[in-house]
This record gives structure tokens, sequence and C-alpha cells, in this order.
């Protein structure tokens, strides 16, 4: 050991026994900290609370978080935001940077609304959360909103990890599809490591070899972050599932598993939706969901947050 550094020494082996050139050996610093989890559930048993704005998440609770997949306009935004908080919603989510697939589809409005938000939480009271794609972006985007969301195509961001753990603002980690439960993990350390304990983990459907819905929801994931880490955990069905038909079932099946927190997209014209409408839920869909959510909450010895 040097200072705070083990130094491991890797013997020079030569394979293929030809004569290369004479380099010196290979000298690798692995850093003391990869022993200590920031994360690890023993470090705080009774779990971490995560504080969005007035709504709490991780306290027992059952957190919902609604609204549009992308902030459109001004209407669409104020209709929806007004219609998730008439139905028990906790907080409104709203992308106005999208992270999409191809780049010919809609990107978000972008800085355009991020004056929509704070307007549609001054109107309903609610939590606005909003997804950040670029480290650059971090500090003008807390400036307004309460939370930040890291998409799954951005879970192994570092510099972003870095950038939002510094930002001190809660945090929704949305667990990339490709990535394991171990590697989500493992990215929520660089949120943890600059100080930042407001982190919720997000599991919003993986890639698997079934066709018939939009990503495969990994309900194992939620049971195994709830024995493995203190951070709370959510449960997108939107995303996971692809269509409002599936939101419903799989988000008694999130709250059965134990998440924590759900985040559902809610629009109030899901048809002229320039993003995921296909999965979108009408607001009497969302109000059905509601109404079906609290008893099995109650069952589970929990209830619905803020109701
Ligand atoms: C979203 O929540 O709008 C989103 C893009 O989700 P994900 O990163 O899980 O695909
Ligand atoms: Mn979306």
């Amino acid at each position: 050991r040097l200072g705070g550094t083990l130094v491991l020494s890797v013997p020079d082996v030569d394979l293929l026994h030809h004569a290369g050139p004479e380099l010196p050996a290979p000298t690798y610093q692995v850093p003391r900290t990869g022993d200590v989890w920031l994360g690890r559930k023993e470090l705080r048993p009774s779990g971490t609370k995560v504080f969005l704005g007035p709504t709490t998440i991780g306290d027992g609770s059952v957190a919902v978080i609604a609204g549009p997949c992308a902030v459109e306009s001004s209407e669409q935004t104020m209709a929806t935001a007004a219609v998730v908080a008439e139905h028990g919603a906790v907080g409104l989510r709203g992308g106005v940077f999208k992270p999409r697939t191809s780049p010919h589809s809609f990107q978000g409005v972008q800085w355009d609304g991020l004056d929509l938000l704070a307007e549609a939480r001054e109107r309903t009271g609610l939590p606005v959360v909003t997804e950040v794609v670029d480290p650059e972006h971090v500090k003008r985007l807390a400036a307004v909103v309460d939370g930040l969301q890291i998409g799954a195509r951005n879970m192994q961001n570092f510099a972003l990890l870095t950038a939002v753990g510094q930002s001190g603002l809660p945090v929704v980690l949305k667990r990339g599809f490709g990535c394991t439960v171990e590697e989500t993990l493992a990215a929520a350390e660089y949120l943890l490591l600059e100080g930042n304990d407001q982190v919720v983990l997000c599991e919003r459907g993986i890639r698997t070899f079934e066709p018939s819905a939009r990503f495969t929801l990994d309900l194992t994931a939620v049971a195994l972050w709830k024995q493995r880490t203190h951070l709370p955990v959510m449960v997108d069905p939107s995303h996971s599932g692809g269509k409002p038909e599936l939101v419903e079932p799989l988000s008694l099946a999130a709250v059965a598993a134990g998440a924590d927190a759900l985040i559902i997209d809610v629009h109030v014209a899901p048809e002229q939706a320039l993003c995921d409408g296909k999965q979108a839920l009408r607001p009497q869909q969302f109000a059905d969901l509601m109404i079906r959510l609290a008893p099995l909450a109650a069952g589970l010895g929990r209830h619905m947050s803020g109701a």
C-alpha cells in the first residue's frame, strides 16, 4: 500500500513467445474506496428518505409521480398537471430534453419547457421532475426543478452522474435496459460519492427476447434492491410495458413487490402526443389506477402518499 492506494503489480507475461519490444510491466492503481459501498443496506437499515419538494419517497407510503412523457405546450402541460394532481399524484413528471433513440424524433421543447414546469408547479403545488441529458445543463435545471431524472440511456454516463450528484438535488436514476441490478447500484455510487444521498432507483424494464411488450419489467430487481440498498425504489410501468393496458397490472405488481414509488405517463390527448403517446394513460385511466392502488397499499400496511 502506498498512501491511500493499493498498488498491484501485474507480471509481464509474453504469451506468444515472440520477441517484442521491451516494455515495463504495467502497474494498475486500485483506489481503496472500492470496498466501501455507500448504498449498501447495512449502512442505513431503516432506509433513506428522499425529499422531493413537499413529497417524501421512502417513508413507507406509495408515492405516484405522473405527467406527460414530454412537455409539449402550455395547454398540454397545465391540463395534464391538473388531472394528475386531482387524482392524487404527489409529483409531476415532464421531459423538456428528450433523449430519443432516433435523432429524427421530437427532441423536446428544451429550455422553453422550464418555465412551463415551474408554472405547473405553481398551479398544482406538485414538485416537478425532469430529465437531464447533459452535465452542462445540470445547474440551470436544478435552479428550477425539484428533482432530476437520469434516463436509462444515460445510466452509465459517469460525467453526468457526478454533475447531478454535486447538484444535491433528488435524483431518479433509471436502470439502463441492458444493465444489471449491481451495475445500477454501482451507478448510484457515483451520485452517493458526491455526497448526495437523495437517490431513487427506478426499474423501467429491460431488453429480453420477449417482443410482446416494449420492455420486460424486472420485478426481481425491485426485490433485490430493497434487500441490498437503503435507497428507495421506483417503478416505471409506462416505459416498461409500453401500452396503457399494461400500466395497471404492472403498477399493482410493483407495489406488491415493495416499490416505494411509481412514475406514470399521463396525457390529456395521447393520440396527439409528440412522444410516447402509445403508452400514456388517459385521465380516466389514471383516476381508475389510483382507485385500484389504494386498497392494495392498505392491505400491505401502507398508504398512498398525500392521501
Ligand atoms: C422517460 O422517462 O421519459 C424516459 C426517456 O425513460 P427511460 O430513460 O426509462 O427510457
Ligand atoms: Mn418516454
